[in-house]
């Protein structure tokens, strides 16, 4: 049975909750879903809490945004070996990342305004479901519902990109950092999707510069890259594989899943319209746990 190893929830930028999110994978003949939300841990409880009701099983990860001299990244922490991470050093690194992101989030506010374009950030809360991390794709829907923009990409196009008019950025984590953190809380480190880095563009990566930068991951320690993606072109589905086996490394994978946010990607499918093998959750346990028995 085929598996998801990247999708978001309501925790961060999704739109189906947790529990939505599990039964959605369930609904489709999944075994295994990940929880890796950007920046937050917050949708692993709901999900792990009906793991067994539903019968898949939720793997519990993270997606945090990252950047050095060389761009923006994205990395995947998995952690299927169960940690508390509010007892570590990313735990604490989390809670810094959230307050920088609402510092940043007050600044795109101020930014539309002066355009013109004020938004409601009690409305924007609302349609992040409350309690949740607020991101620009949920500024994005409150653009649209005031008739500022026609989709989420118009939003991003017009007002919210990293070259858009509106746009602030948020200091983050660097990329080796994120490793080490990722690590020190018992977790393997991902280069998400790394052919669409920076993480924010939808061009692919020139595959030499690519294999320089994923050599800097290699001296941090990397363990795996994104070898499965819901965008991938068979040109960069065939790249990913093949340095994942030139370096020794995880090949994970996963859709990236949004709900509405990315009406485009539907949750299981990667590299066009395949699914992926069950047997890369085993390899990623498999290293997690011999990792961990190393550390001791
Ligand atoms: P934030 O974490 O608030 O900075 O928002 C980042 C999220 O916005 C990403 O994970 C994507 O889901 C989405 N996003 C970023 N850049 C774009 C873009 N150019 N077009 C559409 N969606 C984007
Ligand atoms: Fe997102
Ligand atoms: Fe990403
Ligand atoms: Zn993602």
């Amino acid at each position: 049975m085929p598996i998801d190893l990247h999708a978001h929830t309501t925790a961060s930028d999704g739109t189906f909750s947790p529990r939505g999110l599990v039964e959605h994978a369930k609904e489709l003949g999944l075994r295994a879903v990940a929880v890796s939300d950007h920046d937050t841990i917050f949708g692993w409880r709901e999900a792990l809490e009906v793991e067994r009701e539903l019968g898949v099983e939720v793997v519990p990860a993270i997606e945090l945004s990252v950047s050095d001299e060389n761009g923006k990244f994205h990395v995947l922490g998995f952690f299927p070996t169960r940690t508390d991470l509010n007892e570590t050093e990313l735990g604490a690194q989390i809670t810094e990342l959230q307050r920088e992101r609402d510092e940043r989030n007050t600044r795109i506010y101020e930014n539309l305004a002066r355009m013109g374009v004020p938004v409601d950030p009690r409305r924007v809360r609302e349609i992040a479901g409350g309690g949740a991390q607020i991101g620009r794709p949920h500024i994005a829907r409150a653009l649209i519902e005031l008739g500022h923009a026609t989709s989420v990409q118009d939003a991003f196009d017009q007002y919210l990109d990293a070259n858009g008019p509106a746009y602030s950025g948020k200091k983050g984590l660097t990329p080796s950092h994120a490793v080490k953190l990722i690590h020190e809380a018992g977790g393997l480190a991902v280069w998400a999707h790394p052919t669409r880095s920076p993480s924010e563009r939808a061009e692919v990566l020139d595959f030499s510069r690519g294999e320089a930068l994923l050599r800097l991951w290699l001296d941090w320690g990397l363990d795996g890259l994104e070898t499965f993606y819901g965008a991938y072109s068979p040109e960069e589905a065939e790249w990913t594989r093949a340095m994942s086996e030139k370096y020794d490394l995880l090949g994970t994978g996963g859709s990236d899943f949004h709900g509405a946010t990315k009406p485009n990607v539907p949750l299981g499918q990667v590299n066009g319209a395949t699914e992926v093998p069950d047997e890369v959750l085993a390899h990623l346990t498999a290293r997690a746990a011999s990792s961990k028995s190393s550390m001791k």
